[in-house]
């Protein structure tokens, strides 16, 4: 088997994957891509049918980059031939004093140029009788928000990224990282690997291959979780008739129609304990489904039904919630990408920043708010804010 490659990529989850297809659409059998579990395990943060993808966000500068990753996901779309996002517009609601300000993300909106609807709780309730909004909660609507398809995704991208001649490997741990001239040495699975550029995309354990180049970055990785409700009405909670929702307050929830079971799904974000990748548990936390069950309760009651599952997940949070994505100080030739709880829907896209930067050394989007050396993430217990 071929040992030397121009370029290896660290981790095969949606960031991973979404790199090696990249890189394989311009350097093909050049690419390795080492992953330490099975292709589609649950141990990550990646693998559920679904992912909100929305242009609504608190930053214009997020907002610019979500528009990429529309474009990005279309054309995986279109070189596999399927479908992998599937719109259902986005309701972002919550009451009129609330921790998460709609102002920053309609101001945001306005920056780059996004339309979207402003909604009051009459307006909400018209629409969407589901909805049992109070007097008291307004909204913002955005028709372009819907569902990131990311096991398919996932799936696409690996399956593509081997048509284009890349080789991706399951269950190979990487063990060790080392400079070696200019180059870097891989060593995974008892073999070593050499290449040119190395991308770092191992969400929870980002810190375990990060430190063999002298970088630990302040890192919480929390146990999070989704429930599947079987409603009795699921003719209400289809796509085609409920929107992919965010309530935007302390403690924040979001949710989609029903899409991959048979019933619609809700979570609380970053709701979860602090976990590690490799001592977390798969039990769900009784006391953040009851959150959510109230919650549910109180806003979409005809929503709750039989419990089909939850699910357990890990955020990899940073203090700011921004991304990582860029490569290291003192080693350009070595890039990494960390999604902070929010990044699949920008997996396609930042896979192609990521490949930008191995082959071109640099990218066209604006990746300055995630340089790895701002300030927040020298600072060995610095201050969070995950409500954004
Ligand atoms: C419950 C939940 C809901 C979410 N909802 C949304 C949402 O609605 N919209 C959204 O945009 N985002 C959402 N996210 C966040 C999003 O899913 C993540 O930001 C994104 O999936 C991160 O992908 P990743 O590739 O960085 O991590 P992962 O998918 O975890 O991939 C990292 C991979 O690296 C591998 N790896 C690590 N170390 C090594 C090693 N030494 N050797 C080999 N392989 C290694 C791991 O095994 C893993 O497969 C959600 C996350 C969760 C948990």
């Amino acid at each position: 088997m071929r040992r030397d490659f121009e370029y290896i990529v660290l981790g095969l989850g949606g960031w991973g994957s979404a790199a090696a297809y990249w890189l394989s659409r311009r350097a093909g059998a050049d690419v390795l891509g080492l992953e330490q579990f099975e292709l589609g395990h649950v141990r990550g943060e990646s693998q559920d049918h679904s992912r909100i993808i929305r242009l609504s966000y608190h930053t214009p500068a997020y907002v610019e980059l979500a528009k990429h990753a529309y474009r990005a996901w279309a054309e995986v779309e279109r070189d596999a031939g399927e479908r992998l996002v599937l719109k259902t517009g986005g309701l972002d609601f919550a009451r009129r004093e609330s921790a998460i300000p709609l102002s920053n993300y309609s101001g945001s909106m306005d920056a780059a140029g996004v339309p979207y609807e402003r909604l009051d709780a009459s307006e909400i309730r018209r629409r969407w009788p589901q909805l049992a909004v109070t007097d008291d909660v307004h909204g913002l609507f955005q028709p372009e928000s819907g569902i990131a398809m990311a096991a398919r995704g996932n799936a696409a991208h690996v399956r593509m990224a081997r048509a284009h001649g890349a080789t991706l490997l399951d269950r190979m741990p990487v063990e060790r990282l080392r400079p070696v001239d200019g180059e870097i040495e891989v060593t995974a699975g008892g073999s070593a690997y050499r290449c040119r550029r190395l991308m770092i995309a191992a969400g929870a354990w980002s810190n375990g291959a990060l430190t063999h180049f002298g970088v630990h970055l302040p890192l919480r990785v929390t146990l999070e979780q989704v429930t599947y409700f079987a409603t009795p009405h699921p003719e209400e909670f289809q796509p085609d008739r409920f929107p992919i929702w965010i309530w935007m307050d302390d403690p924040c929830f979001y949710g989609f129609p029903i899409f991959g079971e048979a019933g619609p799904k809700v979570g609380q974000d970053a709701g979860g304990e602090e976990v590690t990748a490799n001592t977390r548990t798969f039990e769900p936390d009784q006391a953040a489904l009851k959150r959510t069950v109230d919650f549910l309760g109180r806003y979409i009651p005809r929503l709750l039904g039989p419990i089909i599952y939850t699910k357990t997940c890990l955020y990899t949070l940073t203090p700011d919630r921004d991304f990582v994505l860029d490569t290291l100080p003192g080693h350009p030739n070595v890039a990494v990408g960390i999604g902070g709880g929010h990044g699949f829907k920008f997996a396609s896209l930042t896979g192609r920043i990521l490949s930008d930067l191995a082959i071109d050394g640099r990218t066209e989007r604006n990746i300055e708010p995630f340089r790895i050396d701002r300030a927040v993430l020298q600072l060995a217990n610095p201050p969070a804010n995950y409500m954004v």
